[in-house]
C-alpha cells in the first residue's frame, strides 16, 4: 500500500538488530539465531538505506532519541558496530542535540572495545541485560552470561563507560527465592546504576519455558509468591533512592528514561530493521472497511517483515505492513500505556485529542469501578488521571476492566492531533 507520509519536525527512532547467539528459554521477541558476518552485514547496510529513505520521506526531522535494540546488538564486532553506529548518524542526519541515544548490550558481549566504539559514535546509555547473578537461575533462563561474565561486564563499564547505564532485572524466576534476589539486589548496589527496569517474568506460550512447564520439567512459582518477589524488590529500590515512574522502571533522580516516554505519551517514532514496529503520520487513502476516513492525518503503525523479506526488498518498496489507527484503538493506547506511568494520562490531552470533557472522564470513572476505585484523587484534582501504588501493581486487570467500559463512550468527533506534538 502506498504511504503518504507527513512531515514531522522531530522524531524518534528505535533500530532492531534481530540476532543473538542463542535463545533464551523464555524470550519471544523476533531474533534469529547463527547468523554468520555477512548475513549481518548485509541487514545493517538495508538498515542504512530505510534509516536515510525515511530521513527524506520525512523531510529531515530533528532526531530526539535512538534506541538501538534487539537481539543483541553488542554481538557486533566493535570495528563493524562503530562503522554501522557511524553510517546511522550520517543517513538520519543527526545533529549533536540527540537527547538520548542507547544501545543493547548482553554481558558476554560487553568489551571495552565494544564500549569505545559506542561512546565514539555518540551513544551516551548503555541497556544491560543482566536478569540475576544466581548461575542456576541464569541457566534455567537460557542466559549465556554467567555471573563471573556479568561481574567482568559491570567492571569494564564502571572503568571504561562515561555514559548513562540501565540494566534488566528480573523476579518470579521457577527457582527464585527472596534469598537469591536479595543477593541480587544487593550486587546491583554495588553497580548503583541510574536505572532499572524490573520485570516479573511472564511466560509467553510457545517459548522453550512454556514448553518445559507444560511438561512438568520446570515448576513456576506460584502466583502470590511472583508477586510478592516483584514488590519485596520493588520497596527496595524505592528504600535505595530509586522512583517508580513506571511499572517497570525505576530511575534516581534525573536519570529517567528520555527514549521510553515516547511510546506511553503516543508520540511518533521510526522502526528500522527486520521485524522493526513504528507509528508515524501519515495521510490516509482509502481503504475498503476501514473505520478511518481518507485524507485524514492519523497514526499508522508499520510493521517491518522478517530478515528474509526484508533483506528481499528495498527501503522504498512497501513491504511493510500498514494499519491506520483509529480512535478508539488509539484512545485504548493511550490509557493503556499512561496508566502505566507516575504521569498517568493528562486530561488536558484527553480533551485536546479525543474531545473528552470533565463530565466524560467522571463517567468513565464511575463506569469503570477498577479504575475508579484506584485512581490517585490527588494526581485527579491537578488534572491527571494516574493510578496510585496498588493499582499500577494491579494494572493489567484494571485495563481489561477498562477497555470494555471505552466501547461504550461516545467519542464526539475524530482524533485531532494538537500541532507541536510531532502529528502536525
Ligand atoms: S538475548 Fe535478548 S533477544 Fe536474544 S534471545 Fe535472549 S532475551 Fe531474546
Amino acid at each position: 500500500m502506498p504511504i503518504t507520509f507527513v512531515p514531522v519536525p522531530d522524531i524518534s527512532v528505535y533500530v532492531h538488530v534481530p540476532f543473538c547467539r542463542s535463545r533464551c528459554s523464555y524470550c519471544d521477541f523476533y531474533f534469529e539465531v547463527g547468523a554468520g558476518s555477512s548475513l549481518i552485514a548485509r541487514a545493517l547496510d538495508r538498515i542504512l538505506d530505510e534509516a536515510a529513505w525515511f530521513a527524506e520521506r520525512l523531510e529531515g526531522p530533528r532526531i530526539r532519541t535512538i534506541y538501538v535494540g534487539g537481539g543483541t546488538p553488542s554481538l557486533i564486532p566493535a570495528p563493524e558496530l562503530g562503522r554501522f553506529l557511524e553510517a546511522l548518524r550520517h543517513a538520519l542526519g543527526l545533529s549533536a542535540s540527540v537527547h538520548e541515544w542507547t544501545i543493547e548490550a548482553n554481558p558476554e558481549s560487553v568489551s571495552d572495545e565494544f564500549l569505545a566504539a559506542a561512546a565514539a559514535a555518540g551513544v551516551d546509555r548503555l541497556s544491560l541485560g543482566i536478569q540475576t547473578f544466581q548461575n542456576e537461575l541464569l541457566r534455567r533462563l537460557g542466559r549465556r552470561a554467567n555471573a563471573d561474565a556479568i561481574g567482568t561486564a559491570l567492571e569494564a563499564i564502571a572503568t571504561g563507560w562515561q555514559g548513562r547505564l540501565t540494566v534488566d532485572l528480573m523476579t518470579g524466576i521457577p527457582g527464585q527465592t527472596r534469598q537469591a534476589l536479595d543477593d541480587d539486589l544487593a550486587r546491583l548496589r554495588n553497580a548503583r546504576p541510574g536505572h532499572v527496569s524490573l520485570y516479573s517474568l511472564t511466560v509467553e506460550q510457545g517459548t522453550p519455558l512454556s514448553l518445559a512447564i507444560d511438561r512438568g520439567r520446570v515448576a513456576p512459582l506460584p502466583q502470590d509468591e511472583q508477586d510478592r518477589l516483584w514488590v519485596d524488590a520493588r520497596d527496595r529500590l524505592l528504600s535505595s533512592g530509586y522512583r517508580w515512574y513506571e511499572v517497570s522502571n525505576f530511575a534516581l533522580p534525573g536519570e529517567e528514561s528520555v527514549h521510553n516516554p515516547v511510546y506511553w505519551r503516543s508520540e511518533p517514532y521510526v522502526g528500522l530493521g527486520p521485524g522493526a514496529v513504528g507509528t508515524v503520520p501519515v495521510r490516509t487513502v482509502p481503504v475498503h472497511g476501514s473505520a478511518v476516513n481518507a485524507g485524514r492525518v492519523v497514526p499508522a503503525r508499520l510493521t517491518n517483515p522478517d530478515l528474509a523479506a526484508y533483506l528481499a526488498g528495498s527501503a522504498s518498496e512497501t513491504t511493510r505492513e500498514v494499519e491506520y489507527l483509529d480512535d478508539r484503538t488509539l484512545l485504548f493506547e493511550h490509557f493503556m500505556l499512561g496508566l502505566r506511568t507516575a504521569q498517568g494520562v493528562t486530561m488536558d490531552r484527553l480533551a485536546a485529542v479525543f474531545g473528552l470533557d470533565a463530565c466524560a472522564v467522571e463517567w468513565l470513572l464511575r463506569r469503570c469501578g477498577a479504575l475508579g476505585e484506584r485512581v490517585d484523587r490527588e494526581a485527579l484534582e491537578m488534572g491527571r488521571i494516574a493510578l496510585d501504588d496498588e493499582g499500577r501493581v494491579r494494572v493489567n486487570g484494571i485495563l481489561v476492566a477498562l477497555a470494555e467500559v471505552l466501547d461504550d463512550l461516545e467519542l464526539s468527533g475524530p482524533a485531532r492531533w494538537p500541532a507541536g506534538d510531532g502529528w502536525h
